[in-house]
């Protein structure tokens, strides 16, 4: 039994909707599933309802965007409630600036000379958290770039000059969010931050786990997260980070997490619900 646990649809950059997720992670043979979109939770209930008519078990999750020390970092956020009050109005405020975003990017290509409208951009994402590849695959629609690739290295990328930075929460501020939300909360591939000086810190501030195994991770680098998962007593997960098709073939079941992770994972936010419902409880007499 196997799982993936780092995915997207097109709640955010994917581009497949929950419905067509789960069918490909039930031909991929997945026992398990996570729905990571960032700074959304929105396709979670639609994913759950395809997931049990399948028999796949789902895990409801998102990916925050956080920074620590000024790196940008992801925190993937399981076994949440998602619909946390809390969780729901910070990530009202992750996707209302994620918009604004989008505003200010067009204002610098339009500065640019570049004859792209923020309702183009708004229309071909259909979603509340738009982002740069929804920017890019506007440009390519509007025939303005020939690939994703080329308005991601002209424009898009950091420094470039349409480029504009995101809102990010702190880590700290991530993990507590995630925790009281009753979820979860694991640094996401770490291998593509190259930062590891920022994991004790986030291992002080609550960290339960770190993603050693994504697409984008060797075996060697995998190899170098488990040891530091062991050393800091943190959970393993692991995740494909499919986006769907935008990136060539869909990546969903090219990591394979063996189920005894999703486990530890399950067990440790079934602690984190007890002592939160025992907290509650009025004190004895
Ligand atoms: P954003 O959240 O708006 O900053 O966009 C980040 C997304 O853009 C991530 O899903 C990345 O996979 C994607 N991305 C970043 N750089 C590139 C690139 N050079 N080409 C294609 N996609 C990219
Ligand atoms: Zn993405
Ligand atoms: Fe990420
Ligand atoms: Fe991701």
């Amino acid at each position: 039994m196997v799982a993936d646990l780092h995915l997207h649809t097109s709640f955010s950059d994917g581009t497949y909707v929950p419905e067509e997720l789960v069918s490909h992670a039930h031909r991929c043979g997945l026992a398990a599933i996570a729905l990571t979109d960032h700074d959304s939770v929105e396709g979670c209930v639609r994913a759950a309802l395809a997931c049990v008519a399948v028999g796949i078990e789902f895990i409801s999750g998102t990916e925050l965007t956080a920074e620590q020390e000024g790196n940008e970092l992801h925190i993937l956020g399981y076994c949440l409630d998602t619909q946390n009050p809390r969780l729901l109005t910070e990530i009202a405020h992750f996707q209302t600036v994620r918009q604004d975003r989008i505003r200010e990017m067009v204002a610098r290509l339009n500065h640019l000379k570049v004859p792209l409208s923020a309702e183009n951009v708004f229309a071909l994402a259909n979603c509340r958290a738009p982002g740069r590849p929804h920017v890019a695959r506007a440009l390519v629609q509007a025939g303005l770039c020939s690939s994703l690739d080329e308005a991601f290295k002209r424009f898009l990328k950091k420094n470039r000059p349409a480029w504009v930075p995101k809102f990010k929460m702190s880590a700290a501020d991530a993990i507590e969010l995630i925790h009281q939300a009753s979820g979860v909360a694991v640094l996401a591939h770490p291998g593509l931050n190259q930062t590891d000086q920022v994991i004790p810190g986030m291992v002080e501030a609550g960290l339960d786990g770190i993603e050693c195994f994504h697409a984008k991770h060797s075996t060697a680098t995998a190899e170098h997260y488990l040891e530091l998962a062991d050393r800091f007593h943190l959970l393993v997960t692991g995740g494909s980070d499919c986006h769907g098709l935008n990136k060539g073939k869909p990546l969903i079941g090219t990591v394979r997490l063996p189920y005894q992770h999703v486990e530890q994972l399950k067990a440790s936010a079934a602690e984190r619900k007890a002592a939160a419902t025992l907290s509650a409880l009025p004190t004895p007499h």
